[in-house]
């Protein structure tokens, strides 16, 4: 068929003469070792970088080739016809990821972000679907909360494309109210980020060389300082506590308030403990799930809780 696209041009055909002989040469030899691993070489995303292959109609002051869309189209046409195991990956990096932050983006982000993207060097991402929220994205439950000049965010997300190796990765999140005004993007540098855990790597029927994976956001680190702060308040009241028993001055109410108020902490502690851990902590094996199971009986023995705000409420 003698049929040429309307909006290729002479200077399109150079590029992409060769850019298909790079394919063919040097990316499709390993396109079999990805299908078993189950994701793109790192070294592949370099070497497209190379090539001006990725972010091409990104300007260039952002390490784009400041070409038209046409050179998108191209390079995707091309990367599909001779090693489609690197499309998925390369169409939501080039495609999406780089155009939210170019459109949407300040000047210092896309200062911080494209020129990485442009090389290779970061790998994008988008996080959108979750389980059980997917074509009704308005639905989305992952949460954003601002604190100081970063968010906070808690919830899951599944079916991602390059979740493995991502680097930089836009996650859909609710930062207001229901439905689609009460939802943001959200850009999240994989590295060093504690609360950030990346799931399986799912297994597919096709696109084996896409890593395709749950991610996982927690806010961990800020809750286990949030308990760490606690025993900390509990271990200086406790102690004091100790010194006054010590020196016989230790009041009944006092002595209750240290009952129902560290019992209380020992249980919760355990159980947003238990839930860091996922299923695993419901599992014998793991002493969390012990910790869990032992703490209850704390609110229980020695005097329920109720009876010591009882003791309490009497000396108000
Ligand atoms: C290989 C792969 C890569 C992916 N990559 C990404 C990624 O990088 N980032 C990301 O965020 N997501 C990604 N996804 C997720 C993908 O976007 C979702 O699978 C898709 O949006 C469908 O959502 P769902 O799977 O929850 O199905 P559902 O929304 O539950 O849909 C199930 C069925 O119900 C139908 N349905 C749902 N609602 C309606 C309605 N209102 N009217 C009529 N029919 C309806 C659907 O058409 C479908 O047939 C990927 C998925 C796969 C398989």
């Amino acid at each position: 068929m003698n049929y040429r696209s309307s909006w290729m041009t002479e200077e399109l055909d150079v590029f992409r003469d060769q850019f298909r002989k790079f394919l063919g040469k040097d990316l499709a030899p390993h396109a079999e070792a990805w299908r078993h691993q189950k994701l793109v070489d790192r070294s592949a995303w370099r070497a497209l970088g190379e090539m001006g292959a990725l972010l091409p109609s990104v300007p260039q002051i952002y390490g784009g080739l400041g070409a038209t869309f046409a050179y998108d189209a191209a390079v995707i046409e091309d990367i599909e016809s001779v090693v489609p195991e690197a499309t998925a990956g390369v169409s939501v990096h080039s495609g999406i990821v780089a155009h939210y932050i170019l459109n949407y983006g300040s000047e210092e982000q896309k200062l911080r972000w494209l020129p990485k993207m442009a090389t290779g060097e970061f790998i994008g991402a988008i996080a959108m679907t979750e389980p059980g929220t997917g074509s009704d994205l308005q639905a989305v439950r992952t949460t954003a909360r601002k604190q100081g000049n970063s968010y906070v965010i808690n919830g899951q997300k599944t079916f991602i494309t390059s979740g493995q190796t991502a680097d930089l990765i836009i996650v859909v999140a609710r930062t207001g109210g229901p439905g689609a005004k009460g939802l943001s993007l959200i850009v999240l540098e994989a590295d060093g980020n504690e609360g950030f855990r990346r799931g399986r790597n799912l297994d597919k029927i096709g696109l084996h060389a896409s890593d395709t994976s749950e991610l996982f956001f927690q806010n961990t680190a800020f809750k286990l300082a949030e308990r760490k702060t606690e025993a900390m308040i509990a271990r200086v009241f406790i102690d004091w506590c100790v010194e006054r028993l010590i020196a016989g001055e230790l009041d009944t109410v006092t002595a209750s308030m240290a009952k129902w108020w560290c019992s209380q902490k020992q249980v919760e502690t355990a159980d947003e403990c238990l839930q860091l851990h996922g299923g695993y902590g419901y599992m014998q094996e793991y002493p969390i799930s012990r910790m869990f199971v032992d703490a209850r009986i704390q609110k229980i023995y020695g005097g329920t809780n109720e009876i010591m705000k009882l003791v309490i409420a009497q000396s108000l």
